[in-house]
């Protein structure tokens, strides 16, 4: 697969020659297949939001390029535009996103700005209010009456109207109960696999990130300090613990049962995997 999005040291420094200067994202070198799930983790404050933040031209960098197809996407303000119809990104903080005065028109901003007509915009609205798991009651409310968690869907409904070929989610599942998460999590699986598109997606969560991710994007201090198959990186359990990041509960549980001679698989990230192994296990012993 090609090379879709890349960065060359990309660096984000907040309130330069202040005394409030602080670099937030430095020197950062990534490539992104198309077609890839990429999970990003790091500790609060480790430069996350930032570097999503460029990666969609909604902010601009203090050093360094962000490469859409190969072409720099900070060139001219009509490439900017067009970036931003291609690489969709929900917020982390939704509220920041929801600004008319209704969530029908706030879901069709992103569509209509792209040029599409009436017809074609209703029906966007429609499916992406469906895709983020929006009651249709709620899209001529005011998006300020929402909850958190249906502010969170109806921000997700607004940059999947657009289609995006690059959808980035920063922290999607915060604020939303594990039912609503699962579906969410399974929602955007969904849109991946149709659609072939590639997806971003910022966790806390090591479960969900485990889930979905190809491949996982470790950020430190502003620092990419890992990026590499999402086994792999959860395999480096110690260090991502030392930098405030905690395996999966179902990876420890496993881990601790392997030692004590359970026979399983090394590296087991997800409880349905786990599931899976223990009962044929249990199978091969004639215990079910
Ligand atoms: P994350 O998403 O991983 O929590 P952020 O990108 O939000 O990280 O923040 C990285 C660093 O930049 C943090 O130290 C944060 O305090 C700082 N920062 C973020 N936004 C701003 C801002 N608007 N002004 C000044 N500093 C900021």
């Amino acid at each position: 697969m090609s090379t879709l999005l890349k960065t060359e040291n990309l660096t984000y420094i907040y309130g330069r020659k202040t005394a409030f200067e602080k670099a937030a994202v430095r020197n950062v070198n990534i490539e992104i297949k198309k077609g890839e799930i990429i999970g990003v983790i790091g500790h609060t404050g480790s430069g996350k939001s930032t570097l999503m933040q460029m990666l969609n031209g909604l902010i601009t960098p203090t050093e360094g390029k962000v490469y859409l197809d190969g072409n720099d996407i900070f060139t001219s303000k009509k490439s900017l535009r067009e970036v931003r119809f291609r690489v969709g990104l929900v917020f982390q903080y939704p509220e920041n996103q929801l600004f008319e005065d209704t969530v029908r028109k706030d879901i069709s901003f992103g569509p209509r700005n792209m040029g599409l007509d009436n017809a074609e915009v209703a029906e966007r609205v429609k499916s992406a209010a469906h895709f983020a798991g929006l009651k249709d009651e709620l899209l001529d409310r005011s998006p300020f009456d929402l909850s958190g968690g249906e502010k969170r869907r109806a921000a997700i409904a607004g940059v999947i109207a657009m289609e995006p070929e690059i959808l980035i989610l920063d922290e999607p599942t915060a604020g939303l109960d594990p039912m609503g998460r699962d579906v969410l999590l399974s929602q955007i699986e969904n849109y991946h696999k149709t659609r072939g598109n590639t997806v971003l997606l910022v966790s806390h969560n090591m479960e969900d990130i485990a889930k979905i991710a190809d491949r996982v994007l470790v950020m430190y201090r502003g620092e990419a300090v890992m990026f590499d198959t999402t086994k792999e990186v959860f395999s480096h359990g110690e260090e991502l613990e030392k930098m405030g990041l905690r395996l999966p509960q179902i990876t420890k549980i496993t881990e601790s049962l392997r030692k004590a001679g359970v026979n399983l698989s090394e590296g087991i990230l997800t409880t349905g995997q786990a599931f899976a192994e223990i009962t044929s296990l249990l199978r091969k012993e004639g215990k079910l």
